[in-house]
């Protein structure tokens, strides 16, 4: 496991490839993005020197890091020799699907291909390849260098083999990898995500303001982030998806998206990544001023 793909330099890819670089493997970063890779490698740089100034890590691994990341536009340039592949392409089936396809067709028949989706199939991913024993969900968190969970999913034809190298690789990372079996949302999203809309339907419903319904949360349930704040820094693209992935494979309005949340991804209102979702991210990217139609 020395080489390894990540697909996808956004929020996740740009964390998983910083983790795996830090623990001596070799990266490849890819993504059809070329702009999306430089942000990438800016976001790697920020955070090794963040912690670099806590102390938690050298001057060398900070070097070692970087030197052992590669970046590559061209899928096949990237996952030619590599023993793993981790595809944290955008949430959406058809991506993903053709990602699958052609990372079959390209790596060597023992390449393990691993997906970081939130909520999407899979056994339906691992269908489009000629190798569903060796297609495996990896579902990391995000901020991915600190959180220490791995959420890992079988999917109907991965096989023990399989997951347990996986198992093994994401406790070398020093991360805590927890198996779970494939059904919609799996157990984090299929447990978090109607927490989160049901945050957004308190607030279209008028209940309450954004501050407040994130300070009940916060203060009341001791949880680190309030929903709304939360569900900015995942993506609310993502959010939505992932509703919408369990909304269909569970047939369950309890899962329906609320209309807010629909209509700000609509407008583009995506949260941290865009500069505003429920809070305004214009001059900080701090939860602490509230986007100027709720405020
Ligand atoms: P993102 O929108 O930040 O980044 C997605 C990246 O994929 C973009 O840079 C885009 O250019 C690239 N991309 C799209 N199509 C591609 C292709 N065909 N080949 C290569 N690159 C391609 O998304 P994200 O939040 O990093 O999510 C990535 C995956 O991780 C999704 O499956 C998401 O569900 C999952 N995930 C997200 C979070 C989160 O908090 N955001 C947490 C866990 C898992």
């Amino acid at each position: 496991m020395k080489n390894i793909a990540v697909i996808g330099a956004g929020t996740m890819g740009n964390g998983i490839a910083h983790v795996f670089a830090q623990n001596g493997h070799e990266v490849n970063l890819i993504d059809i993005s070329e702009d999306s890779l430089e942000k990438g490698l800016a976001t790697i740089n920020k955070n090794l020197d963040r912690m670099l100034a806590k102390k938690t890590i050298s001057e060398e691994t900070k070097k070692m890091t970087l030197n052992n990341i590669s970046t590559h536009t061209v899928l096949k340039d990237g996952v030619k020799n590599v023993d793993l592949v981790i595809e944290a392409a955008t949430e959406n089936i058809e991506i993903k699907l053709g990602i699958f396809r052609e990372l079959d067709a390209i790596c060597t028949a023992s390449t393990i291909l691993a997906t970081n989706t939130s909520s999407i199939s899979i056994t339906q991913i691992a269908a489009a390849t000629n190798r569903p024993e060796k297609v495996i969900g990896m579902h990391f968190m995000n901020p991915v260098p600190i959180m220490k969970l791995v959420e890992i999913i079988r999917g109907y034809s991965t096989s023990d083999k399989v997951t347990k190298t996986i198992m093994e690789l994401s406790k070398n990372l020093g991360k805590t990898p927890t198996e779970v079996n494939d059904y919609p949302g799996f157990v984090a999203n299929r447990i978090l995500m109607p927490m989160i809309n049901e945050a957004v339907e308190t607030l279209y419903n008028g209940v309450a303001g954004v501050k407040e319904i994130d300070t009940v949360m916060k203060l009341g349930m001791a949880h680190p982030m309030g929903p709304l704040q939360l569900a900015d820094f995942i993506g609310l693209d993502v959010c939505l998806s992932i509703l919408n992935v369990m909304f269909e494979g569970f047939k369950n309005s309890k899962y329906a998206p609320c209309p807010l949340l629909t209509n700000m991804v609509m407008a583009n209102k995506l949260g941290v990544k865009s500069g505003e979702g429920f809070y305004d991210y214009s001059e900080s990217r701090k939860a602490e001023k509230v986007a100027p139609q709720f405020s």
